[in-house]
């Protein structure tokens, strides 16, 4: 069960240090990235086959093809249960919502009279956004990638989601559903790495990608940065984490159930609450057990709550315990205190921020309108969650006239000397008459 990590009655150590005494999933990318080098190079190599060979081994699903026809997407459709199809479709305006606001709009800056610089913002030609599907299937992960990627505008869109034995091969029928009311007709029953792979170098009917979006478990992640160059990424969005900051005013139910919902998504998911209350402190770990057994997926949520990667921190206030969030960089962070919008806007490292009683990260989760593929495992230091950006590629766009260059050579002359590129220098000269 959850570790008790006392750092109160003395300084805390630096960064570097602080972040070491925190748990964390050991989720060790380079050993699995042994795993996953020979199945990305074997679809390479060998394709659709290749694909088919590994779905079978991994999923238990042999198919002749991965690519989801179009009537099965359809019939999806036509089958999901009513509530769902209203809660997706709320999910799908809030998001729009939200992300409809960060489109940037092309900038022009006169930099001299002539001289200007305008930052273009293009969307990628073509990209594969991948939804999970193997402990549970993320059906709120197709929205989270597909709105952002439309608002974006990018052309083509493709899905990979793993098959389900118990779904006749085909991807949940939830996950169908939500792309076809996203209006996303190209979708592969393909999970894990292979699916990376089959977006990275294209496979079957799947033509290669620019870019691959989405969250995933160890696997996915690590076959995103194994291919990262050859593709663009977003974040390295892995195994699920929260941490939250609480006081003496939080509820200790919500505390205990928050804990314990992010450790419903994988046995490597990660939960931390950092809180200068022992009496909350004391509260939460008695009512974890029971929380945990009551819930369907226990055995899961048990080993995530394993001291080595899940805990509570003590610390003597909640500006110390800002220090320990910040160093921990957590996916989802929960700001339980008073005042908690003003302590929330001194956090500096966290994928999303939820702000009081009444913003739990299961409503992120689905419905808040904010995206839920986030930066994990400490990437939030210096990544950003999904969003319109992450599609989007700024390009400059140069244009100085006759005069404007002129009034500039001499500058360029100095420059290009500096660096001994005497030819730099020699086209600027080129251009201007005696
Ligand atoms: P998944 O779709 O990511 O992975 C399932 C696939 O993994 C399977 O199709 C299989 O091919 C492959 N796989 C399973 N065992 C393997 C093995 N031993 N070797 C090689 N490949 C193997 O589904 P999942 O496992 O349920 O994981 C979803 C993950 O997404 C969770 O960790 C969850 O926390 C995470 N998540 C993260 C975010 C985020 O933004 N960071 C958001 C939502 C979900």
């Amino acid at each position: 069960m959850l570790a008790r990590i006392d750092l109160r009655g003395s300084a805390l150590p630096g960064v570097p240090e602080l972040a070491g005494l925190l748990p964390r999933a050991a989720t060790d990318i380079d050993s699995v990235l042994a795993t996953v080098r020979p199945l990305c190079e074997d679809v390479r190599v060998r394709g659709a086959q290749a694909v088919r060979e590994i779905t079978a081994r991994l999923d238990g699903v042999d198919a002749e093809d991965f690519a989801v026809p179009a009537d099965a997407i359809d019939a999806a459709l036509a089958g999901i249960d009513p509530a769902v199809r209203a809660a997706l479709e709320e999910s799908i305006a809030r998001v729009r919502r939200v992300h409809a606001d960060q489109r940037r709009t092309d900038v022009t800056t006169e930099v001299v009279p002539g001289g200007t610089v305008t930052e273009r913002w293009l969307p990628v030609r073509r990209v594969g956004l991948y939804v999970p599907g193997g402990l549970a299937p993320l059906v709120s992960s197709v929205v989270m990638n597909v709105v952002p990627a439309q608002i974006a505008g990018v052309e083509s869109i493709a899905v990979a989601s793993p098959p389900q034995r118990d779904h006749g091969g085909l991807p949940d029928p939830g996950v169908l559903a939500a792309c076809a009311l996203l209006g996303v007709g190209e979708v592969y029953a393909v999970g894990g790495a292979q699916a990376i792979a089959v977006f990275g170098y294209g496979a079957g009917s799947c033509e290669p990608v620019d870019l691959v979006t989405g969250p995933g478990n160890v696997y996915v992640t690590a076959a995103k940065r194994l291919l990262r160059g050859l593709i663009g990424i977003d974040s390295e969005a892995g195994p699920t984490e929260v941490a939250i900051l609480a006081d003496d005013t939080a509820d200790p139910v919500h505390v205990a159930a928050d804990l314990v919902s992010q450790a419903e998504h994988d046995p490597l998911a990660g939960a931390v609450l950092v809180t200068d209350s022992e009496a909350l402190a004391d509260a939460v770990l008695d009512l974890v057990p029971g929380q945990v057994a009551a819930t369907k997926h226990s055995d899961r949520i048990t080993t995530a709550l394993d001291g080595s990667q899940s805990g509570i921190v003590l610390v003597d206030d909640v500006d110390a315990g800002l220090r320990v969030v910040d160093a921990y960089a957590a996916e989802h962070l929960e700001i339980q205190t008073r005042d908690a919008r003003a302590v929330a806007m001194r956090v500096r490292n966290a994928g999303a921020v939820f702000v009081g009683a009444w913003s739990p990260v299961s409503l992120g989760d689905y419905i808040a309108g904010s995206n839920h593929v986030l930066p994990t495992g400490g990437c939030a230091r210096h990544s950003s969650g999904l969003s319109v950006q992450s599609f989007l590629r700024g390009i400059h766009l140069v244009e100085y006239d006759e005069q404007a260059l002129a009034d500039v050579a001499g500058h360029v002359d100095a420059l290009a000397g500096a660096e001994d590129l005497p030819a730099h220098a020699a086209a600027v000269r080129a251009r201007q008459h005696p």
